[in-house]
């Protein structure tokens, strides 16, 4: 496969000839080497995206669908290939990466084609003798940066909405995790999008994602990725005040409440939590549980926590992979340390297997550890197989526990009482809440967070108001309008 950046249709080699080595976090090998983008290479590309935005904006919007509709069949025709390629890479279980990340990337892609045609704009009723409309027009270059938990999903997630809308865009995979973005670069060569509309600079985050945040010719720069790395983000856009679009950290609260149905709630809050091996935004780290289940519940989930299957990525079997790095495996367990200085129980896990076959890469076992709200693993995001179990009493009181972070993503709720359920659903400050359910997203489902989660949202119509400029347009329908200057 193509290891280069892709710029301008082409696959080609870093200015100064740098490169980046791809590791397997399965086994620490050297999987390749790819081509890393300085800013004279983001320059390059986002000249390109300048250059084919006035005519990919005019290309008709059925025509940029067609291409996404396109690119939607050409993921699933190589479904096999992104999948092992995305397991590889992220150490995603091979299970989920075919019938989760690339269908989902699929159906994401084809979402915003059949929305391409369909971004209306509208008429407003103003004073007599004007007519007023807005039209949504594209923004320009789009800077996208993305990281490393689903590098596959997330190039639909934000190159489909900013080509329906009818942007260019320059997009930066994470260092770590570049091979199935590279691939995506190919598929789009091959659907026939012209040069230049989508480029893809591989490269760090303090060269080539700095220098794209900064850069005066991008127009609005999305961003997925840490809240530390968010707000540098925001000050490198200030030059010229760039539109910003945040999807950063969190620290799901997935409350069980004592009428829960116990079953469904411990599988679905084990997936909340270790579905790729807890490295999602959205995961349910902190369950919070009624007292009255809390033990019978603890009991249920420790031991599915337990016989979960960790393993070789590419293992059908396996059903935990390992973490993206080695540096990312040290930080989850230095969050073991944090939880016993602050007086912690450390319920199940917190340590890496013993298998010796999973010594050389970067597994945890996953880790249930009860804390108090506060204490920093109930507020800090751990990002890995870590979840922070809570206790409530009162509805009041797990109410005041879910919102007592500084995060606003994703919540869950497990209840029969469906008055209960939406009462609180509006109450929990989070972008997302789940009843009954974890982690569902859909692209028409609008998806980000609050707070220090971020602002603005991907999917749905949402996410084509976030890629649009909205511009009013005024004409004066009557001769006999007075004029504006009016003298004596
Ligand atoms: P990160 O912030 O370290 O890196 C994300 C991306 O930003 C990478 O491509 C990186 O190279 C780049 N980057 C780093 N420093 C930069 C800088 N100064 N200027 C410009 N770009 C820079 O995050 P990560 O470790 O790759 O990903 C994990 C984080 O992402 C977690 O905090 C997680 O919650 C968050 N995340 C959020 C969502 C969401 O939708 N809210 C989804 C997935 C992940």
């Amino acid at each position: 496969m193509n290891t280069q950046l892709f710029i301008n249709g082409q696959f080609v080699p870093a200015k100064n000839g740098g490169t980046i080595d791809v590791l397997n976090p399965s086994n620490g090998e050297l999987i390749t080497k790819v081509a890393a983008a300085e800013a004279e290479d983001v320059d390059i590309a986002v000249a390109a995206a300048k250059r084919a935005f006035p005519s990919w904006a005019a290309t008709p919007a059925a025509e940029r669908g067609r291409l996404l509709l396109k690119l939607a069949d050409l993921i699933e025709e190589n479904l096999e290939e992104l999948a092992q390629l995305e397991s590889l890479d992220t150490g995603h279980p091979i299970r989920d990466s075919r019938r989760l990340d690339v269908p989902r990337t699929a159906v994401c892609f084809r979402y915003f084609g059949g929305i391409a045609d369909k971004i209306e704009g509208s008429v407003i009723p103003v004073e007599q003798g004007f007519l007023n409309y807005v039209v949504r027009e594209p923004i320009g270059v789009v800077g996208q940066i993305v990281p490393w938990n689903f590098p596959l999903m997330f190039t639909s997630w934000k190159l489909g909405p900013a080509l329906a809308a009818g942007n260019t865009v320059v997009m930066k995979p994470s260092e770590l995790t570049p091979l199935s973005t590279l691939k995506i670069a190919e598929l789009i060569k091959k659907a026939g999008f012209p040069d230049g509309v989508v480029n893809v600079v591989v490269g760090y985050g303090k060269t080539a994602g700095q220098r794209l945040a900064e850069h005066e010719d991008v127009g609005k720069i999305a961003f997925t990725g840490s809240t530390l790395t968010g707000q540098s983000i925001v000050h490198s856009s200030a030059g010229n005040l760039k539109r910003v679009q945040l999807e950063l950290g969190g620290k799901g609260a997935n409350i069980v409440f004592d009428d829960a149905n116990i079953d469904a709630a411990v599988n679905g809050a084990a997936w909340a939590i270790f579905h790729n091996q807890g490295q999602a935004c959205i995961a349910g780290s902190r369950l919070v549980l009624h007292e009255a289940i809390a033990d019978e519940f603890l009991e249920k989930f420790i031991k599915l926590a337990e016989s979960i299957r960790l393993g070789d990525p590419l293992n059908p079997d396996t059903e935990m992979g390992p973490l993206t790095s080695e540096a990312h495996r040290d930080k989850v367990l230095s969050y073991v340390d944090i939880a016993k200085e602050q007086g912690a129980k450390i319920l199940s896990g917190g340590k890496v297997p013993e298998d010796p076959q999973l010594r050389n890469g970067y597994y945890v076992l996953p880790t249930v550890v009860e804390a108090k709200p506060m204490d920093r693993v109930a507020q800090e995001e751990v990002f890995g197989p870590f979840v922070t179990v809570l206790r409530f009493k009162t509805d009041a009181e797990a109410l005041e526990i879910a919102n007592c972070t500084e995060y606003g993503l994703g919540s869950g709720l497990w209840t029969q009482n469906l008055q209960r359920a939406h009462l609180f659903a509006r109450q929990i400050r989070t972008g997302m809440c789940w009843i009954n359910s974890y982690k569902r997203v859909n692209p028409g489902s609008p998806f980000g967070g609050v707070g220090k989660s971020g602002y603005g949202r991907e999917m749905g119509f949402e996410a084509i108001h976030d890629y649009t400029e909205a511009k009013s347009i005024w004409v004066n329908v009557d001769a006999n309008v007075p004029a504006h200057f009016q003298r004596g």
